[in-house]
């Protein structure tokens, strides 16, 4: 791989051309709606941002105050609770949440969670406060969104996003529950909790294993594949992942020790790794852990110029970082077949155009990473039904099992015991599902009927030629649908 920098090629300015994230998920939205047949007033109202509600507090730290600015975006309430995480980084701005919300709205609907879409932000580098400072600004911060409702388990329900993660949504969750003494459903009120504080099983890694499920549902279509260039199965694929965050490390390490992928590139913001023989993702993930990033990894070569390992060559890019880093001036340069965007608006629409007309396959943001929200769906309903996911049935459904193999294994003894039953198949049949096997399976299911509803739209009509578009087809149908019965 040639790492000699390309000057021209890492520009991190956009041209004047290059559209905003904002104006990319309107753009793309436009480019659906201009194939379907909606009311002019009907897809307008689906395209705007109902309200966003900006917040300005201050909280006292190393003896000063400091004053802080946050959002929460509602998008569409066809469907409430409205659902959508909460971002903190310095970069956080009212047109990135607006986005972000719109993004929640076609998520949901085309994953079938009950939710419309929303957002929130707080400007704020996570990494430059202790963690006692930082639970004094998210508990100021979710007073205030509480206070107005918009944190609330019948109208707005928080999760993770970039820079979050369970310990914020914990801190949250108990704000609310102090300010709603009386709410029996208080915890239902965010998701992405630890599992001790009303958490579900498997919520942490939900977004990177939904990349893996989708992938996976990717693979079993060898027309898809073709469409790709690619053939096969996952094992043996070289993949390159940028960001390995929550989303990014979970989808490279699963796609790795369970589908035999090959990890080539990490990128991260101090560096990018890249090895063509395969990368320890567990290995880097610690790293990253311990000393902030990559730079000084001892087993791999830390290329300072990132830009040139998302371009180098690969069958499957995974951008799981943040949006708009695949832009009109690097997307001619982009190598991989496949890209699927883990994180939210990592293409802009410019850049989407190019790499559509070069014949790169994408798996939009919209459903590759719904296993997020989809698994928030999952313990939103634990949270109100008050008991976790199997505890009824696991042990019926071992009873029952047993009595089919008591039955099995009378049947050998009675032929002379001349078969038998694999202990390793007893073993897995006796065994009912607890939560987490509940929740891959919920979430697995999700992502396949998901994919098979954009997948129906992309070759079932001659004027779709895309996923993307295919996906905000879905999803807008179903809005729109929701708002007709409305009688809107
Ligand atoms: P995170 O904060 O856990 O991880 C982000 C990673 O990206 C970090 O490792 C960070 O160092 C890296 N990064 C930041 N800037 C970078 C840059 N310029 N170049 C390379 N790497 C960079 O965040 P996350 O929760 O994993 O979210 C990542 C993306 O996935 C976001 O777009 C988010 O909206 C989206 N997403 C997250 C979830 C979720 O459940 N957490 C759900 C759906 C979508």
């Amino acid at each position: 791989m040639s790492t000699q920098p390309k000057p021209e090629a890492h520009a991190q300015a956009q041209t004047p051309a290059e559209p905003s994230f904002r104006q990319s998920v309107d753009l793309m939205f436009n480019r659906a709606v201009a194939l379907m047949d909606l009311p002019p007033g009907l897809e307008q109202k689906i395209r705007v941002c109902n309200a966003t509600y900006t917040v300005r507090f201050g909280v006292r730290l190393r003896g000063k105050i400091e004053t802080f600015t946050g959002y929460r975006s509602v998008h569409s309430e066809h469907m409430e609770p409205v659902k959508g995480g909460i971002r903190f980084a310095d970069t956080v701005n009212q047109d990135e949440v607006e986005a972000l919300a719109a993004l929640m709205t076609y998520k949901c609907a085309l994953v079938e969670a009950p939710f419309g879409g929303s957002k929130g932000g707080l400007c704020i580098d996570p990494r430059q406060y202790d963690e006692h400072e930082l639970e004094l600004i998210t508990r100021r911060f979710a007073y205030e969104l509480i206070k107005r409702d918009l944190i609330n388990p019948s109208q707005n329900v928080p999760a993770p996003d970039m820079g979050t993660g369970e310990r914020e949504m914990a801190w949250i969750a108990d704000q609310y529950a102090r300010m709603n003494t009386t709410d029996i459903n208080s915890r239902a009120c965010v998701t992405g909790k630890p599992l001790n504080a009303g958490g579900i099983a498997g919520r942490v890694e939900a977004t990177g294993r939904g990349v893996q499920y989708a992938l996976r549902e990717f693979f079993r279509h060898p027309e898809d594949m073709a469409a790709a260039g690619l053939a096969g199965s996952l094992d043996g694929k070289r993949v390159i992942v940028q960001g390995l965050g929550n989303v990014g490390y979970h989808a490279a390490t699963f796609l790795q020790n369970e589908d035999g992928a090959k990890i080539i590139g990490i990128i991260e913001r101090d560096g990018a790794l890249y090895d063509e023989t395969g990368l320890d993702v567990d290995a880097v993930h610690e790293w990253i852990l311990r000393h902030g990033g990559v730079s000084d990894y001892p087993d791999a070569r830390c290329h300072e110029d990132s830009a040139a390992v998302m371009e180098a060559e690969c069958d499957i890019l995974i951008p799981a970082a943040l949006e708009g880093v695949i832009t009109m001036q690097n997307a001619p340069r982009i190598q991989a077949r496949l890209i699927i965007e883990a994180a939210n608006g990592p293409i802009t629409a410019g850049a989407d155009e190019i790499l559509r007309d070069r014949g790169v396959v994408i798996i939009p943001d919209m459903y590759a990473n719904a296993g997020g929200v989809t698994v928030s769906y999952f313990e939103w309903v634990k949270n109100l039904s008050h008991i976790r996911f199997g505890r009824m049935q696991r042990r019926q459904e071992e009873a029952r099992h047993q009595l089919v193999v008591d039955q099995l294994e009378r049947l050998s003894d009675s032929l002379g015991k001349t078969w038998s039953l694999d202990p390793q198949f007893k073993d897995r049949y006796l065994r009912g599902a607890d939560e987490l096997e509940l929740v891959r399976s919920g979430l697995d299911d999700t992502m396949r009927t998901a994919y098979q509803s954009m997948r129906q739209v992309w070759h079932g009509r001659a004027d779709v030629t895309d996923l993307r578009t295919a996906a905000y087809l879905v999803a807008i149908d179903r809005v729109a649908s929701s708002y007709r019965a409305k009688g809107l």
